[in-house]
């Protein structure tokens, strides 16, 4: 029986390592792949397969890329959900006995990949741990390109859906979970269509309370949890343990960019459940999925990737607390007002590369000299930009102040060390500049003499030989020689010895020179390990730093952001909300910031806004479809929501009581991604609205009812208005939306509902959109002349009209019968009547038809046979519709 070869056992034994990973076999210049890896990579990156003899009978299949390119290869696999693990050579070929050894170096995935092609600039790229016990969850999350490590846990009754909602929030590429998690498929299913993304099972062991405890406490370096504001964080530790020996398994590196763990709670940030943060648009639009048209695109001009991710955060989680709010408003003012200020901020932070990922780039050791100038260059800016932030006086502006260490020592040794125009590779030399290691000064003496030695050699040859083209040159196989023409073979001497022989000359060596060429080749040979050596030096004493630096980018971050705030309100003419200690918002001309934005200056219509708990709590507003109901809803929870990120807001004035979360059910878009049907999805966001509103939320109703039957839809919607408006159940404000106009007597009926419209000007035969918001219902709902802006057919509007007036005619005399019925009787007449309303819309609609066809009939062109067959049509037309 055939049996594998050696290699192919370690292969297969190193593989058994890590099953759920594609395994990059090193081999000499290339990684290679085998079995069922290859067919994989092969068909995902379009590569080659071929074969190789693996002591089997069948060759096994195998396919390769070259390690210098390696990494896209490895990006483009990570990017579709694979995970690569990198098998290394771990010791010298040369001096290996038998194979040689090779070792898991490092696993990539989804979550752990650093490339920065693989990543996004201005967004994090988290991996999530989730460890699930009954109803609660402990979370941890890290971005390992940047070294931010966070953990929180969630219980209580409503702790599923609010994990979605922090799911949606951290947006990981990457999930973890325990078997309890894994196991509950309902949950488990839901994550991975909403979210497309598959949950990996890690196992129980990981998640041991004590095992996790110690694993946290030994990577940050502390005594106890105390010191890390962990002690009764439980859920959390067994989440960020299991993450850490997540990364311990996978990475394989010490990863000091990881050096501190910041815990959170759900409710420090305001809560916005999945659908309310994509009906928003806070980050991305609804329909194309992209940045740009959504919130975060207005709001982010951030000069640094730093700052972009920053900001992101922030936009992804606004604050209701009033004095962080407040803290960040003041800062944005002092920047937003100090146009100096503004401009020199900006200048500075052109200069700053992304510190974070660079540093961790170096703490993974894949960072190069480049790296490091980069570094330099961005530290280089701290003098001058501590000395612009010195006349800052925002609390916040002061605390960056104060916090902003000039790095000045790690400015100064890369200044004096790297050389500024570095190779890309590590291994040339060229690294170092002259002057700061007397050692590599002398090797490149020696290395420069040795050339000078040369040169006297070759004029010394030519004279001695009379051979006047004789040259001395040099490559990397042969080392040096003296290179003789063919025509001049003759004139050299005897102690020339042959070396290579070409077409047009032979080369020749001689004891002096091999003696030179071992000196400047030993003298390359060591300045350029001394080198590499220099750079880890200088690479450890930078990381020894990290705190330090980290600190640094984190303020940059934050100065960055803030800065974006006060430009794009500068820009756009914002105003700076105040914010109340009571519950009341009060918008005067407020504007949406996106569509404001996509229309040409000025064309944007602004309104106010005013609402309390009191008397205004809830508000139906109707409106011709396309007036603007749902834009100005939107518009009024941007604005709360900027104030709360700490933003300006598009207003004239604005003062806003801090709501604790948005809740917004918007249109009856289609939920296809998680299978469900539009009125069931619209529903269940209804029910999560009416289950988890505080008195302190801000809620948007959308057309809610639109997606049944009309008497189904107005009941439910009744219903839902008269519950959120209940003091004693919710009672918080509520906008909303319909084109049920019977909805407005609500108003006479209930404490705390006002009825406002979106006006609507007549005109001779159209109508013209205001766009302003006014009090009082809408005597209309204009249909029809908004079908007619669409470019409907003029017979269709026409026709519809006719019928309108028809129905109209006849709901006058229904209401006037149903006046004396009780109200069960009158849902049921008017069920009745909507079916005698079809009925009678379809014969109307046929008789127009014979009838206009008799009109257009040109008697004077037909013959009477013709006549017969046009009238026996048009006698069955009538008999199908009923007509007789
Ligand atoms: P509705 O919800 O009443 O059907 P929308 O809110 O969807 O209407 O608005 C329809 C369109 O009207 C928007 O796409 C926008 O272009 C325009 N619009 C809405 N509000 C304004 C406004 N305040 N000023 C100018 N144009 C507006
Ligand atoms: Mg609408």
């Amino acid at each position: 029986m055939s049996k594998l070869t050696p290699m192919m056992q370690q292969y297969l034994e190193i593989h058994s390592q890590a099953k759920d990973a594609i395994l990059f076999f090193r081999l000499g210049d290339f990684y290679e792949m085998f079995f069922d890896d290859a067919i994989l990579a092969s068909r995902e990156l379009e590569i080659t397969l071929t074969g190789r003899d693996c002591g089997l009978e069948e060759r096994a299949p195998m396919c390769g890329v070259p390690y210098h390119s390696a990494d896209n290869y490895i990006a483009k696999l990570v990017e579709k959900g694979y995970k690569v693990a990198i098998c290394e050579q771990v010791e010298e070929p040369s001096e290996a006995k038998g194979i040689v050894k090779r070792e898991i170096t490092r696993i990539i995935s989804p979550g752990t990949i650093i490339d920065s092609t693989a990543l996004e600039d201005k967004k994090n790229n988290y991996l999530l741990c989730i460890y699930n016990e009954l109803n609660s969850y402990g979370l941890a999350f890290t971005d390992v390109s940047t070294g931010e490590f966070k953990t929180s846990q969630i219980v209580g009754e409503n702790s599923t859906n609010i994990l979605m909602d922090e799911i949606g929030k951290i947006n990981p590429s990457e999930i973890l979970v325990n078997n309890t998690l894994y196991k509950a498929e309902e949950i488990k299913n839901f994550i991975e269509k909403k979210f497309q993304i598959q949950l990996s099972p890690f196992p129980n062991k990981y998640f041991n309370y004590n095992d996790a405890k110690d694993k946290i406490k030994d990577h940050f370096n502390v005594y106890s949890l105390t010191a890390l504001d962990l002690e009764e964080h439980i859920l959390g530790i067994r989440a960020a343990g299991a993450l850490m020996g997540y990364l311990e398994e996978t990475q394989k590196t010490a990863l000091p960019h990881i050096n501190e763990i910041s815990r959170y709670d759900v409710e420090e940030y305001m809560i916005l459940d999945l659908s309310t943060r994509s009906n928003l648009e806070l980050t991305e639009t609804i329909r194309g999925k992209e940045k740009k048209g959504s919130l975060l695109w207005i709001l982010d001009q951030t000069i640094t990737a730093m700052g972009g991710r920053q900001l992101r955060q922030w936009v992804e989680q606004p604050l209701v607390d009033k004095n962080l709010i407040q803290k960040r408003l003041d800062s944005v003012e002092e920047i937003y007002s100090n146009i100096i200020l503004r401009k020199d901020i900006e200048q500075l932070l052109k200069n700053v590369y992304d510190i974070q990922r660079l540093i961790s780039r170096l703490s993974y050791g894949s960072a190069n000299s480049r790296d490091l100038l980069a570094l330099k260059q961005s530290i280089g800016i701290l003098p001058s930009l501590k000395k612009i932030l010195l006349q800052c006086k925002s609390s916040f502006l002061v605390e960056i102040y104060n916090n902003l260490d000039l790095l000045e020592d790690i400015h100064k040794l890369i200044q004096d060390s790297i050389h500024e125009e570095p190779p890309i590779s590590l291994k040339e030399g060229g690294i170092i500049k002259d002057g700061f290691s007397e050692e590599v000064d002398q090797y490149r003496i020696a290395t420069k003499s040795g050339q000078e030695w040369i040169v006297k050699l070759e004029m010394e040859e030519k004279k001695k030989t009379g051979i006047r083209s004789l040259k001395v040159g040099f490559n990397k196989v042969f080392g040096y020689y003296l290179d003789v023409t063919k025509s001049n073979i003759h004139l050299v001497p005897d102690d020339y010895i042959r070396k290579q022989t070409l077409a047009n000359s032979e080369r020749y060596f001689t004891p002096e020179l091999k003696d030179i060429e071992a000196k400047i080749l030993g003298a390359q040979e060591k300045v350029v390990q001394l080198e590499y050596q220099l750079f880890q030096d200088i690479k450890n004493q930078v990381l020894a730093q990290i705190n330090r630096i980290q600190a640094v980018a984190k303020n940059i971050a934050f100065l960055d952001s803030l800065w974006s705030l006060a430009s794009i309100a500068y820009d756009n003419h914002y105003v700076k909300p105040v914010i109340l200690n009571n519950d009341e918002i009060i918008i005067e001309s407020g504007r949406h910031p996106v569509v404001e934005k996509m229309m040409k200056y000025n064309e944007f219509v602004p309104n106010n806004c005013s609402l309390d708990c009191k008397d205004q709590r809830t508000i139906i507003i109707t409106g011709p479809n396309m007036s603007g109901k749902s834009t100005y809803m939107r518009q009024i929870a941007l604005i709360v929501l900027m104030a709360q990120i700490g933003s300006f807001v598009p207003a004239k004035d604005a003062q806003i009581g801090i709501v604790d979360r948005i809740f917004t059910r918007v249109g009856a878009s289609d939920d296809l991604a998680s299978g469900q049907s539009t009125f069931m999805v619209e529903m269940s966001e209804v029910s999560n609205i009416l289950k988890n509103a505080t008195s302190n939320s801000l809620v948007i109703l959308d057309e809610v009812g639109r997606g049944t039957s009309t008497f189904d839809g107005l009941s439910i919607a009744w219903a839902v208005i008269e519950y959120i408006n209940d003091l004693n159940i919710i009672g918080c404000k509520t906008m909303f939306a319909t084109h049920y106009h019977e909805l407005t007597v609500l108003e006479q009926q209930l404490q705390g509902i006002k009825n406002y419209s979106i006006a609507v000007k007549e005109g001779k035969d159209n109508i013209i959109f205001l766009r302003e918001i006014i009090p009082g219902s809408a005597d209309q709902s204009y249909g029809i002349e908004v079908a007619k802006l669409a470019g409907l057919p003029a017979e269709v509007i026409e026709r519809s009209n006719d019928i309108l007036y028809a129905l109209e005619n006849k709901e006058d005399s229904l209401k006037h019968q149903t006046a004396i019925c009780s109200e069960d009787m009158m849902v049921k007449t008017k069920k009745d009547q909507s079916l005698n309303n079809t009925n009678l819309t379809l014969l109307n609609y046929r008789k127009e038809e014979v009838l206009e066809e008799v009109r257009t009939l040109a008697l004077d062109q037909i013959t009477p046979l013709e006549l017969m067959n046009i009238v026996s049509h048009l006698q069955k037309k009538l008999k199908d519709s009923g007509v007789f």
